[in-house]
């Protein structure tokens, strides 16, 4: 994380004419702000009743109904334990009250029932991000750690 921090820093003073020849999309986004911890969530959706298509679901709850700018989390997993990404890790997430800044957000879709194949994904993205971050399982918390909400409604550590 301060290596890249320190490239980051080191590239807003590079030659003006090496940016140039970067298109305009390769901006990078997932640099100027720390990550210190993930955070899980449930998206507490009855799913038989409002529908299996996570990604509809959020954006009806966050966007249309909170006003969100658009899905507050950074990554969902969806019922068939499909990998979604909403928002780019550089923009500060909406999911966890106070503790947004240096987190990440990922939701797995479901109240109450969930499948092994979404906790696999689960698995399998939170050991990539904790790599990439420089991050242990000792960083990742459930939104209940600071919430008086179940949410996500596993245990984190049975998991992970
Ligand atoms: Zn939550």
């Amino acid at each position: 994380m301060v290596v890249r921090f320190i490239n980051w820093i080191k590239s807003l003073f590079a030659p003006s004419l090496e940016g140039a020849k970067a298109p305009l999309t390769k901006t990078p986004v997932n640099v100027s702000r720390s990550i210190d911890k993930i955070i899980i969530h449930c998206t507490a959706s009855d799913v038989d009743k409002h529908g299996r298509n996570m990604q509809y679901y959020l954006y009806k709850w966050h966007v249309e109904e909170r006003g969100f700018s658009d899905i507050g989390y950074h990554f969902g997993i969806d019922l068939d334990g499909q990998l979604l990404a909403f928002r780019p890790i550089g923009k500060i997430g909406a999911h966890c009250f106070g503790h947004n800044a240096g987190s990440i957000g990922i939701a797995v879709h479901g109240k109450d029932k969930f499948y092994q194949w979404q906790f696999d994904e689960l698995k399998s993205l939170v050991n990539k991000l904790c790599k990439e971050y420089g991050l242990t399982l000792d960083d990742v918390y459930p939104h209940s750690a600071f919430s008086d909400k179940a949410c996500p409604n596993f245990d984190i550590k049975e998991v992970l």
